[in-house]
């Protein structure tokens, strides 16, 4: 019908225009069936938001030098009814695409700065830190969300650290280094990401206010073949003169190596995985 073609030739043509425009593409049974799981994908998330399938987990970031749980990151799952536990990689990437992550990034911080608060009642004051997406970043609202949020939990701005990538920082967008500066105003922490991975102006970095290099984990799980590369990644953050630490970590080598690179804290698999909020507390009355 008539419909039908002028639906398929829309299909097309936002494909031409996510590949840059100035092309052209044809429709085909493949891009159809990709918009379809994407849509379905969309309206799932949609109900999983409305149902509370998503839930925090946090894995604890550990003293190199004491082996105390000395903070934790939040990592989202989907606890999904059906299929179980589904990793950030199969939906944040279709929330950032989407904008649902602007929501979603809210309720996770809500969501930690809360139980930053709830441990440390129970006298353990960790470090909380959350993950941000560049979507989150751009939007000129982030700090005043932050600082709703600090005020609606109680939470100290020192508790409380952003994770964000190297592309973020260097993205050369003004609005990214105007949330930058008052994020910091606000005294919460920033820390980089997978350090490492990006092709990081170092220059560049060194006028953000970070306070904490997290060195990706494809360098520590490479220990064994490429230490020259790993050595040289944590020599660069230590003349940096921020804090350090060791993402990924699954053996007592790895754990070794950190320790005598001199990196202050390491998380992964080696002490635990990210674990539920009843289990992290667990962990905490067992150290
Ligand atoms: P990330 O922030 O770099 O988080 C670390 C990832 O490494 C986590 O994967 C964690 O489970 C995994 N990991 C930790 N220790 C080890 C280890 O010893 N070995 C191995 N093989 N893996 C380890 P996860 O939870 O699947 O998260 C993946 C990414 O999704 C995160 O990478 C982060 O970029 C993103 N993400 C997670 N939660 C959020 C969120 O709430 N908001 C946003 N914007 N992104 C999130
Ligand atoms: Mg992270
Ligand atoms: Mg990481």
């Amino acid at each position: 019908t008539l419909d039908t073609l002028m639906k398929f030739a829309d299909l097309a043509m936002y494909r031409a225009k996510e590949d840059g425009r100035n092309c052209f593409r044809y429709f085909s049974k493949n891009l159809q069936d990709q918009v379809y799981a994407r849509v379905e994908l969309e309206s799932e998330i949609l109900r999983a938001i409305r149902l509370e399938e998503f839930q925090l987990f946090y894995q604890p970031r550990l003293s190199t030098n004491t082996m105390r749980i000395v903070g934790a990151e939040a990592l989202i799952r989907w606890v999904h009814p059906e299929k179980g536990l589904i990793p950030p990689s199969s939906f944040i990437p279709m929330c950032e695409e989407t904008g649902l992550i602007e929501h979603g990034g809210e309720w996770v911080m809500m969501t930690a700065a809360a139980q930053q608060v709830q441990w440390r009642d129970r006298g353990f004051d960790l470090n909380m830190s959350v993950n941000l997406s560049p979507r989150q970043f751009r939007n000129g609202e982030l700090a005043q969300k932050v600082a709703a949020c600090l005020q609606a939990t109680g939470c100290r701005p020192d508790a409380f650290e952003f994770e964000i990538t190297e592309s973020i920082i260097m993205s050369k967008d003004d609005r990214v280094s105007s949330v930058i500066a008052d994020l910091s105003a606000l005294g919460v922490r920033l820390s980089i990401d997978d350090f490492g991975t990006g092709y990081s102006n170092l220059a560049m970095l060194q006028d953000f206010p970070v306070d904490c290099l997290k060195i990706d984990r494809s360098f520590i799980s490479g220990l064994a073949k490429n230490r020259a590369i790993a050595d040289m990644i944590v020599s660069l953050a230590k003349l940096m003169g921020m804090k350090i630490v060791a993402e990924g970590v699954e053996t007592a080598e790895q754990l070794t190596w950190a320790r005598a690179k001199g990196c202050h804290e390491f998380q992964g698999f080696f002490f635990s995985r990210p674990v539920t909020a009843e289990q992290f507390e667990q962990l905490l009355a067992a150290s």
